[in-house]
């Protein structure tokens, strides 16, 4: 069997805010437009939203599950639990080594906080590529530029925005998007975006300011950009996106956005970045770890012709299926019904099934590829941490080193 999608089409993601930022309200928000609405094919379906959200905490949505999958636009995103509290440091510690990028979330009238430091930090310890969004724009107070001034100040970030928003408070009515130079409004509470329209002429001073800020740091990245810039070149949406998506994987960049999620504005555009900013897994270095008899050292590139080679990082007690592992594949493939090796226990273990968690049902899958996030049952003894591989290549991956434990200054 082939993997249903290339592995560039995977986003692996951490959502990490100060409490009340509006963690839960965006990932809900996420999981319903990349998932519902993406399958029945429709992206302006707003109307239904609410209605939905009342029902699926009903039949209990999952959002709480340790990596939930949703699609949106050809990719499949695993959005990986990253707690926010910093009572949780290990907990964020360990989702961090599994997620490949996250996005942090801001509150417009708060800017950074306390714990949106901490766990900035520790994304920064994990050279964790990340996009900042600014929630809550239609809060009294709500102040987009100054945001975006505390992570430049708070977290020295290279903080770019990417979007200027059309109005704040109870007027923010939409954004500007600088990459397309663009005007999109925001019709309704229920998510109905307009087309792409002209810049408003009120804004057209502070658009251009803040698209010459954003192109030179996107091309100051790029020596083929920066000659084509310094040409007088107008560079097109397509090579400015590719040269942010590079500047953000190494760290050099934060593209930031800005929405207010509890009123259905952004969330899309916010999915858009994931897919486009957001590294998939083939844009990794190769995972390490040591062969356990001879301690030797090996590095396994994250394909699926490489040796299974995987994480259980999460053991949950699920009401359905009892013990489910939540395992990140780096290399190889999971095979449901096969015998897997758990280096770390020195013991041989038969994966039951293999499950795939969305936001309102599991699917059963026959095989896991690299770069996947699943849920295994039927492994008895495997605890948070251990390594699974194949029995005949066993690795075992390198531990996390723990850091002191974050002082909380709030
Ligand atoms: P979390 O603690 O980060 O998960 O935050 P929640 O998503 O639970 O949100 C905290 C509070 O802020 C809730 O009362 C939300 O309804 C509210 N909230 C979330 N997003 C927005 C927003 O965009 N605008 C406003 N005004 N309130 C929001």
């Amino acid at each position: 069997m082939a993997r249903p999608a290339p592995i560039e089409q995977i986003r692996n993601i951490g959502i990490m805010a100060h409490i009340d930022a509006g963690k839960t309200t965006t990932t809900e928000r996420i999981l319903f437009y990349a998932g519902r609405i993406h399958r029945m094919g429709e992206v302006h379906e707003g109307a239904a939203t609410m209605d939905w959200m009342v029902q699926e905490r009903e039949r209990g949505i999952t959002i709480t599950a340790a990596a939930t999958t949703c699609q949106w636009r050809g990719c499949t995103i695993n959005i990986i639990d990253t707690p926010g509290h910093v009572d949780f440091t290990v907990e964020v510690e360990r989702s961090l080594r599994v997620l490949d990028g996250a996005v942090a979330i801001f509150d417009a009238v708060a800017g950074v906080e306390p714990q949106s430091e901490n766990v900035w930090r520790q994304a920064d310890k994990y050279e964790v590529p990340r996009i900042a969004y600014v929630n809550k724009m239609d809060r009294v107070g709500a102040d987009f530029a100054a945001a975006v001034g505390s992570m430049r100040e708070r977290l020295g970030a290279n903080a770019v925005p990417v979007q200027l928003p059309i109005g704040a408070e109870e007027r923010f009515q939409g954004i500007v998007d600088l990459i397309e130079n663009k005007a999109i409004h925001y019709l309704d509470d229920l998510g109905t975006r307009s087309e792409a329209t002209e810049v408003p002429p009120e804004m057209a001073a502070d658009v251009e300011r803040a698209r010459q800020e954003m192109i030179e740091a996107i091309v100051e990245n790029d020596d083929d950009l920066t000659a084509r810039y310094l040409e007088g070149e107008e560079i097109p949406p397509a090579d400015l996106r590719r040269a942010l998506r590079a500047a953000c994987l190494s760290g050099r960049v934060v593209p930031v956005l800005c929405g207010s999620s509890f009123k259905n504005k952004g969330v899309q555009l916010l999915l858009d970045a994931i897919t486009y900013f957001l590294p998939s897994p083939a844009d990794l270095p190769p995972v390490k770890g040591h062969r356990p008899n001879t301690d030797e050292l090996e590095e396994r590139p994250l394909s699926d012709e490489a040796p299974l080679t995987a994480l259980a990082f999460k053991i949950a007690a699920d009401p359905y299926v009892g013990k489910l592992a939540y395992v990140r594949v780096y290399g190889g493939v999971l095979k449901a019904g096969s015998y897997v090796y758990n280096s770390t226990k020195d013991r041989k273990e038969r994966i039951g099934r293999v499950l795939r968690m969305h936001a309102n049902h599991r699917e059963e899958l026959a095989e896991a590829y690299a770069g996947d996030i699943v849920g295994c049952v039927g492994l008895k003894d495997v605890s948070t941490g251990d390594t699974l591989c194949d029995p005949d290549r066993p690795i075992v991956l390198e531990r996390l080193v723990f850091p002191e434990p974050v002082i909380d200054q709030a």
